[in-house]
């Protein structure tokens, strides 16, 4: 039977996190290890200058007072009782799009999988409220099925975003590129009862370059969408380009 590994960043008691483990209970083993409370925006950070706690809280659900890399890396090494066959992260309550990903600790829980060769994937429902969480489970259990059944390319992990509608209302599924999010007056000044200013990010006005075929465009059109993403961060066409445009000995000199 196939061991699946939950996680998430919106904190163990996030209902997206619940609904996707008794989503994957029907594909194997599932376990949940999960941060104590919300992490969200964490990134792919790892906490190593303090000790870490995972309590097991009820049978196959670990509750871990660090972030989803901690969650990720201490399931896979230490509370399961295998190396997983899946890691799945989310169900996020938000977005996870274009330059979503490296702020989202949701997809670096799927990152620190794909690090230890785990076929992994990451989840986020498209609202701030209401969310339709029987609708991205209901993809997530057929997503699940059909990874653990082929695998994944090498490297490559699963960012999927599911729009925040009745599962009769999605037009489809498709494979998309990462977008490129444009954020505006994202940072609020605001003063603190003593008069003192602070500043708050967040909110503010989200544009978007126009691309087609990107993880965007998929979810305006009420479409599931999926990126594989990898994690070599290298730019071949421009390290070719560089290699033959750049003079390096220049470099060299004084
Ligand atoms: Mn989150």
């Amino acid at each position: 039977m196939s061991v699946i590994l939950v996680t998430n960043d919106d904190g163990i008691h996030s209902p997206g996190i619940i609904a996707l483990y008794k989503a994957m209970k029907n594909h194997g083993e599932a376990y949940i290890v999960a941060p104590d409370r919300e992490r969200s925006a964490a990134g792919h950070s790892l906490t190593m200058h303090r000790p870490l706690k995972a309590e097991e809280i009820r049978e196959h659900v670990f509750s871990v007072n660090g972030t989803p890399t901690d969650c990720v890396t201490l399931g896979i090494n230490k509370l399961l009782p295998k190396k997983p066959d899946l890691i799945v992260s989310g169900i996020n309550k938000g977005a996870n799009l274009g330059d979503d990903i490296t702020y989202s600790g949701t997809v670096a829980g799927a990152i620190e999988g794909t690090i230890f060769g785990i076929p992994s994937a990451a989840f986020s429902l498209i609202s701030d409220k209401h969310y339709h969480f029987e609708t991205a489970s209901f993809f997530a259990s057929r997503i699940a099925e059909h990874v653990l059944r082929h695998s994944l390319p090498y490297d490559t992990l699963l960012n999927v975003n599911i729009p925040n509608i009745r599962r009769e209302d999605i037009k489809g599924i498709k494979l998309t590129r990462q977008g490129k999010r444009i954020y505006e007056n994202s940072i609020q000044e605001m003063l603190n009862p003593w008069g003192e200013k602070h500043f708050w990010i967040g909110g503010g006005k989200i544009y978007w370059e126009h691309g087609e075929d990107t993880d965007m465009e998929a979810v305006q059109q009420d479409c599931v969408s999926i990126s594989p993403i990898h994690l070599d961060l290298t730019n071949y066409g421009a390290l070719k380009f560089m290699r033959e445009s750049w003079n390096i000995s220049d470099l060299m000199e004084e």
